[in-house]
């Protein structure tokens, strides 16, 4: 039975909407970009470098310790090769995982042999390369870290719109991610607005600590998506007024069970707040968030939602249909709906 769930799971095309590419790299990916840094020192301490990346279940590291294992990743991929290799990489890992569709998001960044510029050209030339190969679908959503000066945040909300008027069948929507306890929503406000305003879609972490104050802010400011959401329904650190909001706006909301709990922002699986949002009927998308990081896959994401909430292999088909109506590539949403439909009657879910 946990077999063919398994292989279910894997078999049904599924669509990722919330992964970072820098946690997403898979420790055979880290080894190919070891090769790529032999010079570095690194080489001799690959073990501690592993052991350090991932967070596992027992981990006792808090949230906020967890943003430091990105900066490992960051070190194997600070050259143009190197990050276009990390990128080829991962689009294979989803694709063999029976994803059909991605979102993959990442951070532009300044390295000393990259600019901003570089890195986001050369994700998309990545992405557009990896196409004429690979049957999934790929979009690119830009990050904007929490921690970024208001000068960052102008210069990478420009370099989004400017790669979304260049290319826009890759670059699809801006986000805002990194360390949830440091600076405020309200800096990245107007920005966000003018990204709106030039065609983005915007997707915003909210929720991963307490701070309903900032939850509602984001609520008000209506994204399209949401990541995570676990402090907004009041059992979870939120009040009667964020849950009521969310319920009444019914935003979507990119879950990352693992994720959650290996970081120890719920729990356990059986307390996580997927619950509450699925009873809720409030839109639910799940997502790996740092595959690499995590030691995940979409497919045992959806297996675990399975075994967790005792979700039948229709109700997580129809999930995975139902994240189609939430992709930001308004062009594939017909085609992606059907590859899900098709599957559906083929197997009689
Ligand atoms: P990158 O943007 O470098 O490709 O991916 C790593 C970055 O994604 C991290 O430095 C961090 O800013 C962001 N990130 C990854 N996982 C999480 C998460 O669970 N929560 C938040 N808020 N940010 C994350």
């Amino acid at each position: 039975m946990a077999l063919a769930l398994d292989s279910f799971c894997r078999e049904l095309p599924k669509v990722e909407l919330h992964a970072h590419l820098n946690g997403s790299l898979s420790r055979d990916t880290m080894l190919q970009l070891k090769r790529f840094h032999a010079d570095s020192g690194l080489a001799d301490q690959t073990n501690a470098f592993f052991d350090e990346f991932q967070v596992g279940a027992g981990d006792t590291r808090k949230l906020s310790d967890c943003f430091q294992v990105f900066s490992i990743a960051h070190t194997l991929t600070s050259t143009p090769e190197t990050l276009a290799l990390a990128t080829t990489l991962t689009l294979q890992d989803f694709q063999d995982d029976g994803c059909c569709y991605l979102e993959l998001r990442s951070t532009p960044r300044d390295t000393p042999h990259m600019t901003k510029v570089s890195y986001i050209e050369t994700i998309i030339q990545t992405i557009q390369k990896s196409s004429r190969h690979l049957t999934m679908i790929t979009r690119l959503i830009v990050s904007i870290n929490r921690n970024s000066t208001c000068s960052e945040i102008d210069e990478i909300t420009n370099l989004a719109i400017q790669y979304y008027k260049n290319y826009p069948d890759i670059v699809v929507g801006l986000e805002i991610s990194g360390d949830p306890t440091v600076g405020s929503f309200q800096t990245f406000v107007p920005a966000l607005n003018k990204a709106r305003a030039a065609g983005l879609k915007i997707s915003l972490h909210c929720g991963e600590v307490c701070n309903p104050q900032e939850v509602m802010d984001m609520l008000k400011f209506k994204p399209d998506r949401i990541g995570h959401g676990i402090c907004i329904h009041p059992n979870y650190g939120g009040t009667d007024e964020t849950w009521a909001k969310l319920c009444e706006l019914k935003i979507p909301v990119e879950v990352c069970l693992t994720s959650n709990v290996n970081t120890k922002s719920s729990p356990d699986y059986d307390s996580h707040h997927f619950k509450h949002l699925y009873e809720a009927e409030i839109p639910v998308i799940i997502c790996t968030d740092d595959k690499g990081v995590f030691s995940t896959s979409l497919s045992q994401e959806y297996r675990i939602c399975a075994e967790t909430f005792n979700l039948t292999p229709s109700k997580l088909a129809r999930l995975s249909l139902n994240a189609c109506q939430y992709i930001f590539a308004d062009d594939t949403r017909k085609m992606l709906n059907d590859k899900l439909l098709n599957f559906i009657n083929k197997n009689a879910l």
